[in-house]
């Protein structure tokens, strides 16, 4: 349970097995049949929050900010509606990230993170969803961005057993595919060469959003040298940005393509 300001209120999470979480509008269709129009997209950490710190000071809340605004104005441009979770350098808890999305009626959520690790040469990009099995590695990213201790995510991995994800679990896959593809492909194409970490699961408390298909994306090391330098570049973020739209409105495409096909 926690509080949100403009306007005022409290917002408090139910979970059960015998709960279905609807919006205000009187509830939507489920996942699976509804058209994809609204994208939540949220910059990691922010305010007194800088997620981490790499190389030359290198913040990560100010990647994953500049990547936002610039992911907005190519989401815009294809005509998708797009919310940020935040536009400033706000503190926002992980809660408020969530309601946030689930107020204003998002279809899909992608996350903007910047990974860190303590041997400077770990790089590369990888993308998470939100599935009941995690693998082992991981979990040392998850307690980073949740923000508890390793030994802590006990905790988070048995609430994520409690919580209805299968059913949106299996379209944040599809959904961290096609990003993650066309992540890879743009970097490849304008960079030459990138580490594919790959598409991963785990605990992100971020991604505790029942009815809408949420990604995580971590869009490379601030700890290394070669990639902290070119995520502090404007181009190398534009190449981010312009490749994770490409991957939404693949997406997109799709998921209009199975909705007709059964109409038909
Ligand atoms: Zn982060």
């Amino acid at each position: 349970m926690f509080r949100l300001s403009s306007p005022d209120r409290v917002v408090v999470d139910v979970f059960g097995a015998s709960v279905r979480a609807t919006s205000g509008d009187g509830g939507r269709l489920p996942v699976g049949m509804r058209p994809v129009h609204t994208v939540v997209v949220d910059a990691g950490h922010g305010g007194k929050d800088p997620g981490a710190t790499g190389r030359g000071g290198l913040r990560e809340k100010d990647v994953t900010l500049a990547v936002a605004r610039e992911l907005r104005h190519r989401l815009e441009a294809r005509g998708f509606r797009v919310i940020l979770t935040r536009d400033g350098d706000q503190t926002l808890s992980l809660e408020e990230r969530t309601a946030r999305a689930e107020g204003a009626g998002g279809d899909l959520f992608v996350s903007l993170h910047a990974n860190a690790a303590p041997r400077r040469g770990a790089h590369g990009v990888e993308t998470y969803y939100l599935d009941k099995s995690h693998e082992r590695h991981s979990m040392r990213v998850a307690a980073r961005e949740n923000g508890v201790s390793p030994r802590h995510l006990d905790e988070l991995q048995r609430t994520v057993a409690g919580l209805r994800v299968s059913e949106v679990s299996e379209h944040s896959a599809r959904l961290a595919d096609a990003v993650h593809g066309e992540l890879i492909g743009g970097i490849r194409r304008d960079y030459g060469t990138i580490t594919d970490l790959g598409v991963k699961r785990g605990p992100f408390h971020v991604l505790f959003l029942s009815d809408m298909p949420s990604i995580l994306v971590e869009l490379g090391f601030v700890t290394n040298r070669g990639e902290s330098k070119r995520l502090a570049s404007s181009f190398y973020r534009d190449v981010l940005a312009e490749s994770i739209a490409r991957g939404l409105s693949r997406y997109r495409t799709r998921q209009a393509t199975r909705l007709a096909g059964r109409t038909q």
